[in-house]
């Protein structure tokens, strides 16, 4: 894998270890690769699928509350829930900023439609789509590109 921001030479720097809130309401440690930019110096965490920054349960957990699907059986409380469905309304619009803006640096294959009824979900889902692991796939360009931007310390996250 090159350097996300200038495609330069990647070493390994370190390891460390995050853990995650399953959807089960179990809990998992993750092993994060340390990338160190031999031409452009930057630091990258080589980010898991399952992983958002900022937040400590999967992906697959989040996204599920953010679809709100009937299906949904995320062990976690109400509070938590809805700081998700705010979280997403206000880093949604800021995700699509930073997919349009690679798009353009990176001349991704990506259909950029208009829709009639624009919703944050539908937004997005111009840029990755709407299948399962859609959050996954938004957050990891974003975060590879250092764009990703917490709502508050990755280690006291929600
Ligand atoms: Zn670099």
């Amino acid at each position: 894998m090159p350097c996300p921001c200038c495609q330069g030479a990647l070493e390994l720097f370190g390891r460390r270890r995050r853990s995650q809130i399953l959807g089960s309401g179990g809990k998992q440690w993750l092993l994060i690769r340390r990338l160190h930019c031999v031409d452009c110096n930057k630091i990258h965490h080589e980010l898991p699928d399952v992983l958002v920054p900022d937040k400590r349960h999967e992906a697959s957990s989040i996204e599920q509350v953010i679809e709100n699907r009937e299906s949904s059986s995320v062990s976690a409380d109400e509070s938590t829930l809805n700081r998700w469905r705010a979280w997403f309304a206000w880093w949604a619009p800021y995700a699509c900023g930073c997919l349009e803006a690679l798009r353009q640096r990176f001349f991704l294959c990506v259909e950029a439609s208009s829709s009639p009824t624009p919703s944050a979900l539908r937004d997005l889902g111009r840029y990755v789509g709407n299948a399962g692991g859609w959050l996954a796939r938004t957050v990891r360009p974003i975060a590879n590109a250092h764009l990703y931007v917490a709502t508050r310390s990755a280690w006291m996250s929600t």
